[in-house]
């Protein structure tokens, strides 16, 4: 509601033909006539104030809520329908400052409101009075009148609910489906509108899912449009129950209902892994059973997906992608969604799959651990580092590039990774009763962050090791350093808490991440693992050796030790071992091996050049 000095002719508030309907009719004209509103103004104020009765009985019979107020907005006068609107008397009301009672306007804007007023203008704004049984929008004039040499403000509010909900009434009709209530087309594309526009700011990605129901026609056309309508009314809730909060669900006529995420995901792919998940759980929800009138029916969906914002795409050929790819689900057999980009279709659903296959892969058995040892300059193995590997049913070894950061973003990583810790340790304990040499000194074990952030993380890490009898001392976890920054304190007592028993840390990948020294140092870390990057191809005073000399002197000012992964060749460890890195992983030394090749390695001492 904003202030405003329009000027407007209105219905008179009384206009039985008595006397005090004259009056008012002269009252009212004397508002409407500018020329010489002034002088007539104040000789008929000046005259009604003489006449305390007769402007009592003005007031109080008018059809408005009418109040006389100071400049301040305090109230001096109301009448009989304003003590109504507000449901208070007037013993309360006089006194009592206006602003209290308005919901757009502070005092100070009507003060300042009102001293802008002249005497010859009257203004109308909108405005809502809070009462106590809620706010009634009222449209209100003001007029500025002068008494007894005095300046006062005369206020006429005209409840305006029926107006209000007139209005609402249109902008539904214009903007909803008057069936499902749900937006239509107009609203839909005015908000993918602005959609596009605030992700092309914030960088984010969002989703428009084009839905249509695989066989509406045939039971519209031989149920009749009632059961249709009612269909209808039931794909919209079962909708609205799956859907974010955030998102919005239109109706376009007929059966095609069209739906947008906003703000999926910061990248393509995740927006499409999001839209995809959110495709299987509406397919599903659509396909159970319509019971109407004692019948039930089935219909399945089919979905077409499109993704944006995207370099000069507007929302018009997003619906149109979302579309098209609509097209391609139904003739490629229903019932299933389809990405307008098809790149984004194969990944999506690959990820699906995978995510599918890991339900089960624990309880199936189809985890395995390889070892991948690491050694030092003369050969002795130090240790080894866990790496996990997928036996999948169809016969493939699915490596965890392909599996763990879907199993993050699923959670599944908390079960698989509880399964790793076990394993690992189980496998720890075997080879200590066999007896491990001594330069063998801890196997590491690669956590993920949810899994560190489980409350009973390190509980399960002590009650393994205790149920194995394995020391402490003879485990390394291997972290990343960016889960540490996202909540440090959590992660600096948990890892005090291991490493009370001799539980060593690892960071993996370093130099990869943040690489905060000030974080670092408050941690009780014992190794630095050289990232591969900067070990593939590394040379003698190239950009890779400067970077890993500063690893290297970071790792001595904390009292770390290094070791550096994926060395490949007797070149990239020399240079290493030249740079003051004494300790090697990579397939120049051994690749990840089976538990009974790891063994063999273990009591066999390898010769490398
Ligand atoms: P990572 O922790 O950095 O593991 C090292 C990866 O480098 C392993 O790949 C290993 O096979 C590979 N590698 C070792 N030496 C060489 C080399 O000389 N050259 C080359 N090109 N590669 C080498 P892998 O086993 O495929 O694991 C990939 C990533 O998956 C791991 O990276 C780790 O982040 C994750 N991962 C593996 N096992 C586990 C696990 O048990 N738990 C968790 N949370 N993550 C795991
Ligand atoms: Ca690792
Ligand atoms: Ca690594």
């Amino acid at each position: 509601g904003q202030l405003g000095k329009d000027k407007q002719s209105e219905n008179l508030p009384y206009s039985s033909s008595d006397e005090l309907g004259a009056l008012v009719k002269d009252f009212s004209e004397l508002w409407r006539d500018r020329q010489e509103k002034n002088l007539q103004l104040n000789a008929s104020v000046a005259e009604l104030s003489r006449s305390e009765h007769f402007s009592r009985s003005l007031m109080d019979n008018a059809g408005d809520a009418m109040f006389l107020c100071d400049l301040e907005s305090r109230i001096i006068r109301v009448n009989n329908e304003a003590e109504k609107v507000l449901g208070k008397s007037d013993e309360h009301l006089i006194e009592g400052m206006l602003s209290n009672y308005s919901q757009q306007f502070s005092g100070q804007t009507l003060t300042a409101f009102y001293n802008m007023l002249s005497s010859d203008e009257v203004s109308t704004y909108e405005d809502g009075f809070i009462t106590d049984h809620g706010v009634i929008p009222v449209e209100v004039r003001a007029n500025r009148i002068n008494l007894d040499d005095t300046d006062y403000i005369l206020l006429t509010a005209r409840d305006i609910t029926l107006r209000k909900e007139a209005e609402k009434q249109i902008h539904e009709l214009a903007y909803f489906d008057p069936l499902t209530k749900l937006p239509n087309r107009r609203l839909f594309t005015d908000r993918l509108t602005s959609a596009i526009d605030l992700h092309r700011e914030n960088g984010s990605y969002g989703v428009v899912l084009y839905l249509d129901l695989d066989r509406f026609k045939t039971i519209n056309d031989s149920l009749g449009h009632g059961i249709g309508d009612e269909i209808l009314c039931l794909v919209s809730k079962r909708l609205q129950n799956v859907l974010p909060a955030k998102a919005t669900c239109a109706r376009f006529g007929g059966d095609e209902f069209v739906l947008m995420l906003p703000e999926s995901a910061e990248t393509e792919e995740q927006c499409a892994e999001h839209a995809a998940h959110l495709s299987e759980s509406i397919l599903s929800v659509l396909a159970m059973p319509y019971e109407i009138e004692g019948q039930q029916l089935y219909s399945s969906t089919s979905i077409g997906l499109a993704i944006f914002p995207e370099e000069g795409v507007h929302s018009e050929d997003i619906l149109r992608q979302a579309d098209t790819a609509l097209y391609r689900a139904k003739s490629l057999g229903r019932n299933g969604f389809q990405f307008f980009d098809q790149e984004m279709q194969s990944s999506a659903q690959e990820r699906l799959l995978i995510e599918k296959g890991l339900h089960q892969a624990v309880d199936n058995g189809e985890f395995e651990l390889w070892f991948q040892p690491q050694y030092s300059s003369n050969l002795e193995m130090l240790g080894a580092e866990s790496l996990i590997r997928w036996n999948h049913p169809d016969g493939k070894v699915v490596m965890p590039g392909s599996f763990i950061q879907v199993a993050e973003e699923s959670g599944q990583i908390v079960e698989i990774g509880n399964w790793i810790l076990e394993e690992a340790i189980e496998k720890l304990s075997g080879w200590i009763n066999k007896g491990l040499p001594d330069s063998f000194s801890r196997l590491a074990v690669n956590i993920s962050p949810m899994q560190f952030m489980q409350v009973d993380f390190v509980s399960k890490v002590f009650r393994t090791l205790e149920r194995w009898n394995v020391p402490g001392s003879m485990l390394e976890l291997e972290i990343t350093e960016n889960m540490l920054l996202h909540n440090f304190e959590v992660a600096q007592n948990k890892m005090s808490l291991l490493k009370q028993r001799g539980i060593t840390f690892a960071i993996d990948d370093f130099g990869t991440g943040y690489s905060s020294l000030k974080y670092l140092q408050h941690l009780p870390l014992d190794i630095l693992k050289i990232d591969r990057s900067f070990v593939t191809d590394i040379r003698s005073g190239s950009e890779d050796a400067a970077i890993v000399e500063v690893i290297i002197a970071t790792a001595e000012k904390l009292n770390l030790s290094v070791i550096a992964e994926g060395v490949e060749t007797v070149e990239e460890r020399d240079v290493l071992c030249k740079l003051g890195c004494h300790c090697y992983q990579g397939y120049f030394y051994s690749k990840p091996l089976r538990e009974e090749d790891f063994l063999t390695q273990l009591t066999h001492p390898i010769t490398v050049e």
